[in-house]
């Protein structure tokens, strides 16, 4: 058998190697096969990273065999070699997965500085200042990245210099504060590691290798993986490649660049770079970077190059391109391609000039944007009217639009404990790093001091469609102080600002938020979606309000009216209590007879929001434990209205007490004990259908849908209630129309049982909230506190309450539909758990043949397009 391969040249892979290449690396290879200037390189696998873990941390000697010999064949390929004494090798080792994770892993530069290469750089470049430069920050970012050792013990050695001789920037250090750096350098990590700092290059390399397998479990780097549901199996490769550099002087520099802008997706060239300056000082936002069209100006002929690069890259890949660039000694290279990442605006755009431009069919362009982001269009924007009358008190860069307002958290750990607590906060810092992940996405948006449109607060605020203002260089931040200070005003953390990520506006106090109208290029979109998917989206709606929201946003009826929801009211959960307590038949009689109206009244409202489209009204299924009263004060009023005693009525409260509500007196049981509770519901939904065809004219034909059942003999039970008040309403109104009755599966036992209970059932709606609960037997209110462990510990990876867990409750949900099938083959089939708004879970749905899913009313345009995602992937009658 041949060997496994897990080390590859830069030449011998191509685009199509993702999987094993990681995205940068497989890019890397194609450029290198289109004969665009990449400096050369290799790549370690995504193979090589799992390995490496399944190995418990070890490079197999086969493994490192391989890196070695990789590594004389690139010498070999740029003619130099490693700690070389005349023109040595340098090299950059990035990490790069299957998909782009940006910042979230390691990235090593200038990897081969030692006290005799720094020597030979320095004489080869006649530029002393730039060798000393390349390796003290070598030696930071190695100590750092590799080791571990703390920044900070770095930085106060600079500051010591830069106080020592009264100078503010780094790029005022002459040749010899760099040489003191670097031995002082030295020194912090003898003193920390206990070792000198490694001068044989191949020791740094394996190392920096290393450092960027282990990374790939880095904490910022599994929240990352579990909100964009990457999962951990993919690993990450690491590309080692030739280093170039943008930092020798005036006829250098580096940038990156986009094919398209980035946030309006104008068809556009849109970057920024730096004369004289490393990559990481553009994307960190230490500097203010120049927009790219100054480069025309400086520098025609290269900027003709780089232009032609761009367009061949973009026309190659077919879509909006994120590069890297570097200009050393006034020639160009390319380090890097990827698709770029937008905002939903942009996203839109793009897809859609790409279908005009012939480049892309319809079916492809949809493919092109995340489902995810489309929220983000959904997101608010500040009032017209309030707006006029804010405060305006500063202005940075539109880094992500949308508009937030919040009290002002300092740092990302404040951030996330305020919003734990149900404060809204917006994050301000000078600038964000990938440790900040948990409170950015904590935060209502995010305004930093530092950074440009290509920071790392804009390029995540953008990827999860967050607001963020950055490169607000008015603010004066102190975190010590915890304090934001502009134009002689100061504000604290009690303090209420908001920010405009679409112009970069920052206002004083809380300015009022509204919804963004949806036109243009979203319709277009969406109506190709719409065109392609087979699965239909409903939504889950309580309210006439939220179910007309919903119809705008595309929503083909309501999967779900979850009728308890319609009492949690002030004026109404008095009604519900007093029939939850009653304790004879006469006494909840009275309650629900109180209940009737409003109900009926909510059930009119929803069926004309809807307009004709079906609607399933759930019957109640309240926890008891979400229903009961707890105060003393709301006791003694119900008790009064119920003519007993405070005492009676606490009796009885505390008999209903139940050690595991979730799994106790709900759903069908209640009905089961209580017949009066569906015959009123029944009741309701009937007459209010009547009302509405009546004066509506709409074609009313309702759905009713039994939850919680486990046991066909349940669902007859009920069923038997439920039919026999429709045919007595029906008579006392001499009308007669078509109705449905159905059943949710959200006990295991029921999906089991799923072709017998088909015998009663219509259709069936699958309540994965609970079947997910029921099926793990994890309390869906409780186990949020003990997931987090499951995930540090790599025992699930995601949320089974937020993304469907194919394996377990998915294997339920197929067999039940297809058990359902068998007995009922026109059985509808949907879904209206959480689920059922999350695009890997709708993907399955599609793929397992239901007719519908139903989610939120904010999630219906991703749920439509997830679907229609689903079908150009998996395509289905
Ligand atoms: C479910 O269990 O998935 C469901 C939709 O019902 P609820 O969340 O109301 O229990
Ligand atoms: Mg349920």
């Amino acid at each position: 058998m041949e060997s496994k391969k897990y080390v590859y040249l830069f030449k011998e892979g191509n685009a199509s190697m993702r999987n094993l290449l990681g995205g940068k690396g497989a890019n890397l290879a194609e450029m290198t096969n289109l004969g665009i200037p990449v400096p050369q390189g290799f790549t370690v696998t995504t193979e090589a990273c799992n390995r490496y873990h399944d190995d418990g941390g070890k490079i197999a000697p086969e493994i490192m065999e391989e890196i070695l010999e990789k590594l004389s064949q690139l010498e070999e390929i740029t003619g130099k070699k490693f700690g070389n004494n005349e023109d040595p090798l340098l090299v950059s080792v990035r990490s790069g997965a299957r998909v782009s994770m940006p910042g979230m892993m390691d990235t090593i530069l200038n990897l081969g500085m030692n006290d005799v290469s720094v020597q030979a750089v320095a004489k080869l470049t006649n530029n002393p200042r730039f060798a000393y430069d390349s390796y003290r920050r070598f030696i930071q970012m190695f100590s750092d990245v590799v080791m571990g050792i703390d920044k900070r013990l770095f930085e106060d050695k600079i500051d010591d210099i830069k106080q020592e001789k009264g100078i503010k920037y780094d790029n005022e250090l002459t040749t010899e504060d760099l040489q003191r750096l670097v031995s002082e350098f030295k020194e912090v990590y003898k003193k920390e590691q206990g070792v000198d700092f490694p001068q044989d290059p191949k020791d740094q390399l394996v190392e920096a290798i290393e450092a960027v397998f282990k990374s790939w479990d880095n904490p910022r780097a599994i929240v990352y993986r579990r909100l964009n549901d990457i999962p951990g199996t993919w690993g990450t490769a690491v590309n080692v490649q030739q280093m170039v550099f943008g930092n020798k002087g005036d006829t250098s520099g580096t940038g990156v660049a986009f094919s398209r802008n980035p946030a309006t997706g104008e068809k556009k060239i849109y970057g920024e770079y730096l004369m004289n300056a490393q990559g990481e000082d553009v994307v960190a936002g230490i500097r203010t970077p120049q927009p790219i069209a100054k480069l025309a100006g400086q520098n025609p002929t290269l900027y003709k190059q780089f232009e032609g690069i761009v367009n061949t890259l973009e026309n190659h890949y077919k879509d909006m391109q994120d590069m890297e660039f570097t200009i050393e000694e006034g020639k160009l290279y390319f380090l890097q391609t990827r698709n770029g990442k937008r905002t939903a605006q942009a996203a839109l755009k793009v897809a859609t000039d790409l279908v005009d431009e012939g480049m892309l069919t319809k079916e492809e362009a949809i493919l092109k944007v995340e489902p995810k982001q489309l929220d983000s269009l959904l997101h608010p924007t500040f009032s017209a009217e309030d707006l006029k009358k804010a405060e305006l008190i500063a202005k940075g860069l539109p880094a992500s639009p949308g508009a937030a307002c919040g009290k002002i958290a300092f740092t990302a750990d404040e951030a996330k404990e305020r919003a734990n607590n149900g404060e809204k906060v917006v994050l301000v810092r000078l600038e964000t790093s990938p440790e900040d992940i948990e409170g950015m996405i904590a935060a209502q948006g995010i305004l930093t001091v530092r950074g440009g449109m290509t920071s790392h607060a804009a390029v995540v605020a953008r990827g999860m469609g967050t607001c963020c203002v950055a490169g607000c260089g008015e603010l004066r931040v102190s975190d010590e102080k915890r304090t934001v200070e502009v134009n002689g005003k100061v504000y604290g953390a009690e303090d209420w600002i908001s920010i405009d990520g679409s112009t970069g506006n920052v206002y004083a106090g809380a300015v009022k938020t509204v919804l963004p109208e949806i036109s243009g290029h979203f319709a277009t979109f969406m109506s190709w979606a719409d065109k392609i998917r087979k699965l239909q989206v409903r939504t889950n709606a309580d309210t006439p309000r939220d179910a007309k929201q919903a119809v705008t946003f595309g929503a083909e009826g309501v999967g779900l009216c979850r009728t308890e929801h319609m009492f949690f009211a002030e004026d109404r959960i008095k009604a519900v209590r007093e029939m939850i307590v009653s304790k004879t038949v006469e006494q909840r009689e009275k309650a629900l007879a109180k209940i009737l109206p409003m109900q009926k009244q909510d059930f009119i409202g929803i069926y004309e929001a809807l307009e004709g489209r079906p609607v399933t009204i759930r019957f109640l299924d309240p926890p008891l434990h979400e229903f009961l009263p707890t105060a003393e004060e709301d006791i003694r009023n119900l008790a009064a209205e119920m003519n007993l005693t405070f005492d009676e009525l606490k009796a009885t409260i505390d008999e209903l007490h139940e050690f595991n509500p979730m799994m106790g007196h709900r759903g069908c049981r209640l009905a089961v004990s209580y017949p009066e509770i569906a015959k009123m519901q029944t009741r309701a939904v009937i007459e209010a259908a009547i009302d509405v065809r009546n004066n509506k004219g709409y074609n009313i034909i309702p759905e009713i849908m039994i939850p919680l059942v486990g046991e066909i003999k349940e669902l007859q039970y009920v069923k038997k209630k439920v039919v026999d008040t429709v045919n007595e309403v029906m008579k006392e109104n001499n009308v007669k129309f078509d109705y449905h009755i159905g059943t949710m599966i959200e006990i295991p036992r029921a999906a089991i049982t799923a072709d017998e209970i088909a015998k009663e059932a219509e259709f069936f709606s699958f309540g994965t909230n609970d079947l997910t609960q029921m099926t793990f037997g994890f309390s869906r209110d409780d186990a949020a506190k003990f997931l987090k462990d499951y995930y540090e510990k790599k025992i699930y990876e995601q949320d089974p309450f937020a993304k469907l867990d194919q394996k377990g409750v998915g294997q339920l949900i197929k067999i039940a539909a297809e058990k359902g099938r068998t007995t009922r083959p026109d059985i509808h089939l949907g879904i209206c758990g959480e689920h059922g708004g999350d695009p890997s879970s709708i993907e399955f749905c599609h793929r397992i043949g239901l007719n519908y899913v139903s989610c939120s009313p904010f999630r219906v345009p991703a749920a439509r397009l997830a679907a229609a995602q689903a079908q150009v992937n998996f395509p289905r009658e």
